[in-house]
């Protein structure tokens, strides 16, 4: 399998195009055609040498993701089923928002975390995605929204897999699609969301990159917790939460809490005001998430009524909480669901 085009940083063209007694401009140019005129194959990179472009092209991918399927939503949300050159099969969203596009991006192909109440998992993790298999669905994405004349302003790390535990090649797309000869997405629309692997947030919160950090709580005790979420028996939640304390120190940047609300599971007013307990002294916010339904799983949403009454109790306690709306619900947009439906491969 050839590596993609799209997955190096600047500076490792830089230091790749040295190596061969090419001049370093030549990787802004290279960056150029990427990312700002969108090229879609070398030889169109007409102010590159020939025989660069030839020896470029017989070694690397230009496009490694194929699109098997696109389902659009009433609300505009988009979702892709593309397939890799190995034959596996991930998915990737577009959520339009009044702010404006963004993007979830899958960080591996199935997930070993286990979560109880997610699609993803359930075929076990099949392998990592690559930086420049990120970077490629977020140009899928933005060709797209090319034709309307709209960019993609926001990336989440959202999609099948666990980001953290995909450490390098997450943070390598991460540079690749915040550069300023790049797409020159900020890093403060790049949220990362993670099941809470504690050592890796401690080594994002020292390399500051002014990322969002979401973290997917969805319990409020321990018990509750490890029986929704096997991670927890390793990093337990007081850990975890340590570990959130340590990276809006260092980063100032506030915490997102996710809260998947299950029927009779995690959803009682005790719960809210547990939770509240537990986050009283971390900058956050709290994303309420009714969850969503996996046939494979059998759980059911909170009532209507007993959200607003969760977040309500949240309010009252002085948490900062919002009930996340909910978006491409219509054509199953939501985690590994699409994929699931295909067979995952
Ligand atoms: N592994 C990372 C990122 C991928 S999951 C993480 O766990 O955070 C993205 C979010 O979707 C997580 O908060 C996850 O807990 C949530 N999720 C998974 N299955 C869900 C479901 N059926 N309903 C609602 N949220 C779900």
């Amino acid at each position: 399998m050839k590596p993609s085009i799209y997955g190096y940083r600047l500076s490792e063209w830089q230091d790749y195009l040295a190596s061969i007694g090419q001049p370093k401009f030549r990787a802004v140019q290279i960056y150029h055609w990427l990312f700002q005129n969108r090229a879609d194959s070398l030889q169109a990179m007409s102010d590159l040498p020939m025989l660069m472009r030839q020896s470029l092209d017989a070694s690397m991918q230009f496009t490694s993701l194929q699109e098997v399927t696109r389902q659009v939503s009433k609300d505009g949300t988009i979702k892709f089923l593309f397939r890799l050159p190995d034959q596996a099969t991930i998915e990737t969203v577009i959520m339009r928002h009044d702010y404006g596009n963004s993007v979830c991006v899958s960080t591996q192909v199935g997930c070993k975390m286990g979560c109880k109440f997610c699609a993803s998992t359930l075929g076990g993790l099949v392998r990592n995605v690559t930086a420049g298999e990120m970077v490629e669905q977020v140009m899928m994405c933005q060709r797209l929204l090319d034709r309307e004349g709209e960019r993609v302003s926001s990336v989440v790390l959202m999609g099948s897999g666990e980001p953290l535990e995909n450490y390098e090649e997450a943070m390598r797309f991460i540079d690749i699609i915040t550069d300023q000869e790049g797409l020159k997405i900020g890093q403060r629309h790049i949220t990362v969301s993670t099941v809470g692997l504690v050592p890796a947030i401690y080594r994002l919160a020292d390399e500051m990159r002014g990322i969002t950090l979401a973290v997917s709580l969805h319990a409020a005790d321990d018990e509750t917790r490890s029986k929704m979420m096997p991670v927890n028996r390793a990093y337990d939640i007081l850990s975890l939460l340590e570990a959130c304390k340590y990276y809006f120190d260092k980063t100032g940047r506030r915490i997102t809490f996710e809260y998947a609300l299950i029927n009779g599971h995690n959803d009682k007013v005790e719960d809210a005001r547990k939770l509240a307990a537990l986050l009283r002294t971390i900058p956050c916010h709290v994303n309420l998430i009714p969850v969503n339904y996996v046939p494979e799983r059998n759980l059911t949403r909170t009532p209507q009524d007993q959200i607003r009454e969760f977040a309500d109790e949240l309010e009252r306690q002085h948490i900062n909480a919002t009930v996340r709306r909910e978006k491409g619900s219509d054509i199953a947009a939501a985690c590994g669901q699409l994929r699931a439906q295909h067979g995952a491969e």
